[in-house]
């Protein structure tokens, strides 16, 4: 039997033909070529075909490249075992593949084999169903996961669990990107705000900022539907060439947008890409699309919604605090009212307790104000308050001081950290200052003008409290303003118009005897 010799540019025609998939080498060179079903599987229309530069393998996992002792022709030519997932880039796309290797001699020498096996999931479908079936409920499993992770995301979180869910999206529909974009508040322009990219593909995400909607008028009108669906770029018509360009531009050949929706306007969308060869879209890639969009939808409506509730809570502290010093402040002449007095004495004889300085409190009524309403009327009268509350204000100028209305035509000044020798000083102001108002108040029986009465008190730690008292200045408050009130009662009784201060001993007393037993 005569063996046919084959010459090696016979054997690579017998190889080129070959009806699989395939790339193969001769072991004495390092140029590769490919089977005519592998440059149709992968697009490839050049007349040159395949060469070595053109083709990159990479781990679809690490996303490295298979280099030096990982790379796949070597590992059959070193007599290793192939049989793996990759992720395979030629000039015209890149897919995932299965490859297995081998070994075919010839009498013009031997070759190199690599089997490509593309599309992957559809190679499943069609020869493992029931293991099909198990990937897809494995990705459901993953995006339930996703869904639950996301609802209880933070806002700092969430752009890394964006980034996971479009990178099981990708890997899993086998496309080249996966990205999410984000329109500007007046719809005017789109970002890129998150992008995953294949093994071997170029990430855009830096060029894909701000660009302006109007120039995307035939995708905007698509996913403003709900979905941008393109198998074929090149089939993108006339009208919207320059879409189509950009697109060509980018090498992409099949596009998938679907909207996203927050408080019932279009948040962004979220898409992916193919690059290199048109793909026609199947409905489970539609499908985990549009559900991964909607879980993003879900989530970025619920931080929308703390927000909100985020700045409705501020609005209300804001409204309270407004309420609060409404609260403590007088309608009619605009200072502290008794409410604040109040808390403000028992606060402050507290804190000068603490601190050993000494509080000072003076009581301050107008005098014959019955007479003076009478006379003139109560709206000069509320004119006449106003103008002493402004006064005592302008008169009391420490940093600490609160001038408050105690009631009807009585105002009251705490003065902490001021001790009974400045308090002569202090009256002897406000007595004048309120004559230099020059109220007429010809009813008034002690002057012409009008004029006040004030009673003052003095606590002052040091010289007073006996060390079996300390801490105890519950009941101080209280005692502290009867003791003014007594200080005010003997400056009426003085004839008015002046000041009357009330010693430490009768304090002394008061507090003695509020706090036996
Ligand atoms: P005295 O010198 O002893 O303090 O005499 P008086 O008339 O000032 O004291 P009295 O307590 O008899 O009267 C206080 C008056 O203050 C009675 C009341 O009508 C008036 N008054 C209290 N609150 C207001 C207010 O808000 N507006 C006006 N216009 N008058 C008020
Ligand atoms: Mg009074
Ligand atoms: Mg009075």
């Amino acid at each position: 039997m005569s063996r046919t010799v084959l010459n090696k540019k016979e054997a690579l025609s017998i190889l080129r033909q070959m009806p699989s998939s395939i790339l193969f080498k001769s072991t004495d060179s390092n140029k590769v070529y490919a089977s005519e079903y592998f440059e149709k599987d992968f697009g490839i229309i050049e007349p040159s075909g395949i060469t070595s530069s053109s083709l990159t393998f990479y781990d679809p996992y690490s996303k490295k490249e298979m280099l030096g002792r990982a790379d796949p022709f070597l590992l059959v030519e070193s007599g290793k075992q192939l049989a793996k997932q990759c992720r395979l880039q030629t000039q015209s796309r890149t897919m995932n593949c299965y490859i297995e290797g081998g070994m075919v001699n010839t009498s013009s020498g031997d070759w190199t084999v690599l089997y490509i096996k593309t599309n992957v999931t559809d190679l499943l479908n069609d020869s493992h169903k029931e293991s099909a079936v198990s990937q897809h409920i494995a990705f459901n499993q993953l995006l339930t996961n996703f869904s639950s992770k996301l609802i209880n995301s933070s806002v700092h979180e969430l752009d890394g669990i964006i980034d996971q869910a479009l990178a099981a999206f990708g890997a899993f529909c086998d496309v080249d990107r996966c990205y999410l974009f984000e329109f500007s508040d007046d719809g005017q322009k789109m970002s890129n705000t998150h992008e995953w990219a294949a093994a071997g593909v170029t990430p855009y995400i830096d060029e894909l900022q701000n660009i302006p909607t109007d120039t995307m008028p035939f995708f905007i009108s698509h996913i403003s539907n709900g979905i941008f669906k393109v198998n074929d770029v090149s089939s993108i018509p006339d009208f919207a060439i320059e879409e189509r360009q950009m697109f060509e531009e980018q090498r992409i050949c099949s596009i998938l947008c679907v909207r996203i929706m927050v408080d019932g306007t279009m948040y962004g969308f979220l898409g992916c890409d193919i690059i290199g060869s048109p793909y026609a879209w199947k409905a489970y890639d539609i499908e985990y699309l549009r559900r991964i969009g909607e879980m993003l939808g879900n989530t970025l409506q619920n931080l929308h919604n703390r927000k909100a509730l985020h700045k409705m809570q501020l609005e209300l502290l804001e409204a309270n605090k407004q309420l609060e010093r409404l609260a403590n402040i007088d309608g009619l002449t605009g200072i502290p009212n008794r409410r604040l007095f109040d808390a403000t004495l028992k606060a402050d004889i507290i804190r000068c307790n603490e601190q050993k300085i000494p509080i000072s409190l003076l009581l301050i009524d107008v005098d014959h104000f019955k007479q003076y309403n009478d006379c003139y009327g109560h709206v000069a009268g509320d004119a006449v308050l106003k103008s002493v509350a402004e006064t005592l204000s302008n008169s009391c100028l420490g940093s600490d001081d609160l001038i408050a209305r105690f009631g009807g035509e009585e105002f009251a000044v705490i003065l902490p950290g001021t001790a009974s020798d400045s308090l002569a000083t202090i009256a002897a102001r406000i007595l004048r200052n309120v004559t230099y108002l020059s109220i007429a108040h010809e009813k008034s029986q002690c002057s012409k003008t009008l004029t006040v009465s004030i009673g003052m008190v003095c606590l002052d730690w040091s010289e007073t409290e006996p060390e079996s008292m300390r801490g105890e200045t519950k009941l101080s408050a209280t005692s502290f303003l009867e003791k003014a009130d007594a200080a005010l009662y003997r400056a009426k009784n003085a004839g008015r118009n002046c000041a009357k201060f009330l010693a430490f001993e009768v304090l002394n007393e008061a507090f003695s005897k509020v706090k036996k037993p």
